[in-house]
């Protein structure tokens, strides 16, 4: 029913927008000939007088974005307009707060706000009664000559903000501001944030606001844009018809974030072909790829999920089982994933229905849990049982990792592979199907290794 109030699916901007992004495309080139797409062509719009939300998955593609939004990296295709000028032929005025609040330790907090101010030539007279003016809007009056080192991270972050907007950036980039504070700080921080720009007090046109959080999203935004990722790409874009100030815990609150759950978790659908570059040469699309993307969840995480799900009569809306975990889609989603991924449950509509094999999983002992983990991970995951079949064929029962990690990367970055190679030794082991030595860098079958080194106690390898 939401649906009807939220309208999803993009919805043409009021105004004129300030940037304008058409096609834009991010790859990254691999070692091997293939490039790795991040971002897939997208069109996106930033138009005075709104907060915009991006929310997505960790590694959806989210920074990638902002990067190219701001002109701190080009995209690999498509252009960025600002004010309908090429991005990097125009005088842009943006501000970016990033999580690491990014300061520079060796200055005091009135100089880190100044330094922007410095930086575009602004007299010494004006920059300092700028910036105290604006230390005085965030709540840091009275901090002006302490040391970033002095101040907590709460404080860090309106030192961060200060910095931004002592510049009066038309727009306001913030990249997961909020997520490195404790709750009750943060909470505290995204109100103030709100009541300055609903008062009018920051002279900011637009608010760009990355995050992960969808009761964040919700609460902030006037517009949400959901990212899918492999490659990134919007799944959907909407306005939250919510009056100002929200309350999490009303009724169209929760269906938003309930919605948005079945977005994150609705499957996507596969494009026809794969897209090919202006060479030739394949751009590579995880959805067409070999090998899954493993989730990165923990064998323990899905036994906990799987037995909060027998809890609750073998359903419930995913967004209720992440409140009652107290998760972030970040925590919950890989595991619902892996989940999904392993036989034990299926995700209809933001509902995940556990499965009968899910069941017997849930209600066994350790080790009868660990056997049907096994039969279910060489049984649907390609990697895994591909690591079983090199070990069992190797007369020695070993292979380096990095014959996998070879492997892997043709189809993704080096640091997702490595995480990719984690998650495997994760799961080999806890279905005890192998194992893996950390200090010589080798997958071993357990057994087969204190044969051999009862064996080979003269021998070397
Ligand atoms: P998010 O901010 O949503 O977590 P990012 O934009 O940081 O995601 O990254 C999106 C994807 O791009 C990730 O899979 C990441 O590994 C990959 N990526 C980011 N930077 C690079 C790079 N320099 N080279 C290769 N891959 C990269
Ligand atoms: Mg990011």
């Amino acid at each position: 029913m939401i649906e009807a109030t939220a309208t999803p699916e993009t919805q043409a901007p009021a105004s004129e927008a300030i940037i304008r992004a058409e096609k834009i495309e991010k790859y990254y080139a691999q070692p091997s000939e293939n490039r790795i797409q991040v971002i897939s062509a997208t069109d996106l719009e930033i138009v005075p007088g709104e907060i915009l939300a991006l929310l997505g998955p960790s590694g959806s593609g989210k920074s990638t974005m902002l990067r190219m939004l701001t002109g701190l990296s080009r995209p690999s295709a498509g252009q960025v307009y600002w004010h309908g000028k090429p991005i990097s032929e125009a005088q842009i005025n943006v501000s970016i707060v990033f999580q690491s609040f990014a300061l520079f330790p060796w200055l005091t907090v009135l100089e880190n706000v100044e330094a922007p101010l410095q930086a575009r030539g602004v007299e010494p007279e004006e920059r300092r009664e700028r910036s105290l003016r604006m230390l005085d809007t965030v709540g840091l009056d009275g901090f002006q000559a302490a040391y970033p080192k002095e101040l907590s991270g709460g404080m860090r972050q309106r030192v961060g903000f200060a910095r931004a907007l002592v510049v009066e950036p038309e727009v306001l980039f913030m990249d997961e501001p909020f997520s490195a504070l404790d709750v009750l700080t943060a909470e505290n921080l995204r109100s103030e944030l709100l009541e300055l720009w609903s008062k009018k007090t920051m002279p900011t046109r637009a608010v760009f606001i990355v995050t992960h959080n969808i009761e964040e999203a919700v609460l902030l935004a006037d517009r949400i844009i959901v990212l899918g990722r492999n490659p990134g790409h919007i799944r959907t874009d909407f306005r939250v018809p919510l009056p100002q100030p929200r309350d999490r815990k009303s009724q169209a609150f929760t269906q938003l974030v309930d919605y948005i759950y079945k977005v994150l978790t609705r499957p996507d659908i596969a494009p026809a072909e794969a897209p090919t570059q202006p060479d030739g040469r394949k751009v590579r699309d995880q959805r067409q790829m070999r090998y899954q993307m493993l989730p990165h969840a923990r064998p323990g995480g899905v036994a906990g999920l799987l037995e909060l799900l027998v809890d609750k009569g073998g359903r419930d809306d995913i967004y209720r089982l992440a409140d009652d975990l107290a998760f972030e889609i970040d925590d919950l989603l890989p595991i619902v994933d892996a989940a999904q991924l392993l036989g034990f449950l299926t995700v209809e509509e933001g509902d995940a229905a556990i499965t009968e094999s899910g069941t017997e999983f849930a209600n066994s002992e350790i080790l009868r849990q660990k056997e049907l983990f096994r039969e279910a991970a060489t049984g649907n995951v390609l990697l895994l049982r591909q690591i079983v079949r090199a070990l069992e064929s190797k007369s020695d029962h070993t292979v380096p990792e990095d014959f996998f990690l070879d492997m892997l990367d043709e189809q993704f970055s080096d640091e997702e592979s490595l995480r990719q190679l984690e998650t495997a030794i994760n799961w080999g082991r806890y279905a005890e199907l192998f194992d893996f030595d950390a200090a010589r860098r080798r997958f071993f079958l357990p057994e087969e290794e204190e044969e051999e080194e009862a064996e080979a106690s003269g021998g070397g390898e």
